[in-house]
């Protein structure tokens, strides 16, 4: 298990910092997966229990000819490994949760259709968190739009968790500021990046404190 130490220790977490330290890592993974491989959008993941983040994940679907393989279905395989993952929580004798499955899954972009059903099918799952909207992306021309939301298409379906688009004006700019130095070809959906504005981007990321006290890389990521 890895902790989001940001504030003095896993109990001094509060959410806001939890949010923000989630999401800067969210980010930071992505990029680093993109700039590193050149083959995926730079989207991250990560799986969290209360404070405690136990699974992370970036796309590995191009580079492994696996579709089903973004950077939410890698977060959750990544918490199955973690040795307190559990499909329903445990508690101890004071009531406080000790194993059990993430409760939040926070991405970089708006899940797709195929990652929101496969959220819908995780125990314990609550919410789910992301930056850019795929009209994002879709302004970019990263991705096709599509007719409906992820609010509404989740609202229609009866999902069992929580969507939420994070106001965060600055990881939002950053998000934005990223895409503008990647492209992808619609029909073929090859990546191309223009990786030194993205590797001066990643290591303003890094020198945040909130993302510079995360995790050791990790399985997936
Ligand atoms: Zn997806």
């Amino acid at each position: 298990m890895f902790s989001l130490n940001v504030a003095g220790g896993e109990a001094g977490v509060d959410t806001i910092d939890l949010e923000t330290a989630a999401m800067h890592h969210v980010m930071e993974i992505g990029l680093a997966n993109t700039i590193k491989h050149k083959t995926e959008l730079p989207c991250g993941a990560v799986a969290t229990r209360g404070a405690v983040m136990i699974g992370k994940g970036v796309p590995t679907d191009f580079r492994l000819m696996q579709d089903p393989l973004h950077a939410e279905f890698n977060a959750g395989a990544s918490a199955r490994l973690d040795p307190t993952y559990r499909p329903v929580n445990v508690y101890d004798s004071e009531g406080k949760v000790v194993a059990g499955p993430p409760d939040t899954f926070r991405v970089g972009f708006e899940p797709c259709d195929n990652c929101q059903d496969w959220l819908a099918t995780q125990p314990g799952i609550k919410r789910v968190a992301f930056i850019l909207s795929r009209v994002d992306l879709a302004n970019k021309g990263l991705v096709k739009p599509h007719p409906e939301t992820i609010f509404e298409r989740v609202e229609r379906l009866g999902f069992p968790y929580t969507v939420e688009q994070l106001q965060d004006e600055e990881l939002r700019g950053i998000g934005l500021s990223i895409l503008d130095h990647v492209q992808r070809n619609p029909k073929t959906e090859v990546v191309t990046i223009k990786a030194d504005p993205l590797k001066a981007i990643l290591s303003n990321l890094r020198r945040k404190p909130v993302s510079t006290v995360l995790l050791p890389a990790r399985r997936f990521a």
